[in-house]
């Protein structure tokens, strides 16, 4: 008997399986690893990694051909891929097809462990943390955690960000006094003090986070920002800088920071606080990080901020793994010798 016939579908069951945030498999008894350890051990029996990306990739059970959606699929053990019966190229597809780790040769046992620890760990994780506690090299690791973070990019579903918003810009980096003569005389004429990168962010109190690298903090750079992530009408809350001037289809207040940081609802403290978390993970974990990759740090700590509510680690692993289907990342793109396309996928 095939595998994946183990688990037609059952009428009762809740359609989604990333809305349940829980997998069961067939016969076997319900498992879902709520620790980092339980994961590790979990994720070490194949077929427990089998039938956690089944349940995620087609959650009613019915594995599909990536290249035709044909359901006609055999399971081949021995060489760990499923067949589709159609005629076409590329009949053979793995667990990994059409996700972060596809054509990968580390293997699910490895990979999620370590999917378990970026989604969770609060501070981040370094390559020589992964490099340790997965068993794979260094420079696979941060290869690694690379593929990871484009998952843990935000898909802005649910559109703009309303209510009470609050946006804010900080600086990163930049330690110019570390930093060789060469390096240091081009990092100084860039745009930012002493070659810091410009970070800026909006905030929906309550809800989400977005931030993204900014080449200044020109009016231009950060009402585009507002603008293409908050809801015309909404409560803005930003610090006195005058390119926030301007903003006039929202109801801008400014908080002065040479005068007091709080007026009853006119603060910036939500983003003090994802400042404060992103800067204690690129110091502490990162402690260089390139500005040419500095967004997918942001991307990394914006994931664990806005699924904080979310069901324990168990849940961020799983809302980190859906986020991973439908995205790739080649080393060519990673080191920048191919465009990337930022918003692609
Ligand atoms: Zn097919």
């Amino acid at each position: 008997m095939c595998f994946y016939q183990k688990f037609s579908p059952k009428p009762q069951e809740s359609p989604g399986f990333l809305e349940s945030r829980m997998y069961t498999m067939g016969m076997e008894t319900p498992t879902t690893p709520t620790t980092l350890q339980e994961a590790i051990i979990h994720f070490s029996d194949p077929a427990n990694c089998h039938n956690f990306m089944v349940r995620l990739r087609w959650p009613d059970g019915n594995v599909m051909c990536p290249q035709c959606g044909s359901q006609d699929i055999k399971w081949l053990p021995n060489a760990n891929v499923f067949k589709c019966f159609e005629k076409h190229p590329r009949q053979k597809f793995s667990l990994k097809a059409g996700t972060v780790v596809e054509d990968s040769p580390i293997g699910l046992d490895k990979w999620l462990p370590a999917v378990w620890m970026l989604a969770n760990c609060k501070n981040g994780v370094s390559s020589w943390e992964i490099h340790r506690a997965v068993g794979v090299t260094q420079k696979t690791a941060w290869f690694m955690l690379q593929r990871i973070r484009l998952a843990l990019q935000d898909r802005k579903i649910g559109g703009k960000l309303g209510g009470e918003v609050e946006v804010d810009e900080t600086f990163i980096g930049g330690k110019a006094r570390n930093m060789h003569r060469d390096r240091r005389a081009e990092a100084i004429t860039g745009t930012g003090p002493s070659g810091k990168a410009i970070v800026a962010a909006v905030l929906q109190r309550g809800g989400k986070v977005r931030a993204r690298v900014v080449k200044d903090c020109r009016r231009k750079s950060l009402h585009s920002l507002v603008r293409e992530n908050v809801e015309v009408g909404s409560n803005v809350y930003t610090d006195a800088l005058k390119s926030y001037d301007g903003l006039g289809e929202f109801a801008h207040q400014v908080i002065d920071h040479a005068e007091c940081y709080v007026r009853g609802n006119v603060h910036t403290n939500g983003l003090e606080n994802f400042w404060s978390l992103l800067k204690r993970g690129i110091r502490g974990t990162y402690v260089s990080v390139e500005p040419f990759h500095l967004f997918r740090y942001l991307d990394e700590q914006a994931f664990r901020f806005n699924n904080r509510e979310e069901a324990g680690d168990s849940g961020r692993f799983v809302a980190a793994m859906g986020q991973a289907i439908g995205r790739r990342l080649t080393y060519r793109q990673l080191t920048g010798k191919v465009a990337e396309g930022r918003a692609a996928g």
